[in-house]
């Protein structure tokens, strides 16, 4: 009777259930978030060693098997369960976060425990082995992807446990990863949505170099008219500082039109191919202004999949500096 969609695959090996709990590092007066509890084997393990478990499971039959196993133990009334999707609950206080997941909500939950304020000490998940690899991944790898790189801007995560399919009921069809991710402390402050725009362009083939991916049309149209936005809106305000700038009032009113990039949005990066050579004759004043940050920071020549965090976070702040938005 379990639901496919619902990600139900119980852990029934309970040497791996103590041995993730001993690596949560879990303190007697932890509140720990679980998420997804089930029929509570995990549960039952960070009862013993925390101060509080809030559960958050959406199968109403799981919320009442649950409630069954711990009634009339003192383990009892340190457990609240909140019947609900994680993904559409408000989530108190915690302090830890432990939790075998259903693998389709992995990378809406990891944001959205990243972005829960106050921030957790750490959260010990199991996720869908390629997810985890792509979280944990380093400039260079395989995996590198814009999953990565944002992750990474929020938090430091590690990889505990391999997990074999054998150790659930009913197996499910891929290996797991036991991953731990400590949120930064203090947090990196970026724009988000100016951060992500970056990240979506730069990823959008992240095999290519910079130079090549920033002389593509497409790029520079969408860069080009965000700028002049701006230019605009800062002169309409008398922010203009540099009273020679030029501004192509002819062109403003495109700027309405929806012309958002085709970029995937799970942080896979698949490698679209645009028709959409570079700009050609004559390079634009524009194309000129980016390029000269690519050369200014010399990034011209390298590639989204080896570029550290540090050095995103440089190359944005040298666009912006120019002028040049994302958002
Ligand atoms: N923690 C248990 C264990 O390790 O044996 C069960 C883990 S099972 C992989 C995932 C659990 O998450 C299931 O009990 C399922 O009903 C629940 N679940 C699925 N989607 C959910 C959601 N959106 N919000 C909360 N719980 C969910």
């Amino acid at each position: 009777s379990f639901h496919k969609s619902k990600g139900q695959h119980i852990l029934k090996n309970p040497l791996l259930v103590d041995s993730i709990v001993q690596k949560a590092g879990i303190k007697s007066t932890d509140v720990i978030l679980e998420i997804g509890p089930g029929t509570g084997n995990l549960t039952k393990k960070l009862l013993e060693a925390g101060k509080m478990v809030i559960a958050v499971e959406v199968d109403p039959r799981m919320v009442l098997e649950l409630q069954r196993r711990f009634q009339g133990t003192p383990l009892s009334n340190r457990l609240k369960v909140i019947q609900g999707d994680v993904l559409k609950t408000d989530l108190p206080y915690f302090d830890l976060c432990v939790a075998n997941i259903p693998y389709q909500i992995s990378s809406p939950l990891t944001f959205k425990l990243l972005s829960h304020q106050p921030a957790f000490r750490c959260a010990i998940i199991m996720f869908q082995r390629e997810f985890a690899m792509r979280l944990v991944a380093q400039p260079g790898d395989k995996l590198y992807c814009r999953l990565t790189v944002n992750t990474q801007l929020q938090a430091r995560v590690f990889h505990l446990l391999k997990v074999g399919k054998n150790n659930f009921r009913p197996p499910p069809k891929v290996d797991s990863s036991v991953v731990r991710i400590e949120p930064r402390k203090p947090r990196i402050e970026v724009k988000q949505k100016e951060w992500d725009g970056f990240l979506r362009i730069c990823f959008n083939r992240k095999n290519k170099t910079l130079g090549s991916i920033f002389r593509q049309k497409t790029v520079l149209a969408l860069l080009e008219k965000n700028y002049k936005t701006l230019q605009a809106l800062n002169l309409s305000q008398g922010l203009v500082e540099n009273k020679d700038a030029e501004i192509d009032f002819s062109r403003l009113g495109d700027s309405n039109e929806d012309e958002t990039m085709e970029v995937d949005d799970d942080g896979a990066d698949e490698e679209i191919e645009m028709e959409d050579g570079d700009a050609e004759g004559e390079p634009s004043e524009f194309k000129q202004k980016v390029l000269t940050v690519l050369k200014e920071g010399d990034f011209e020549d390298k590639r989204s999949s080896k570029l550290t965090l540090q050095e995103f976070l440089y190359l944005l702040s040298l666009f912006n500096k120019s002028g040049i938005h994302f958002s």
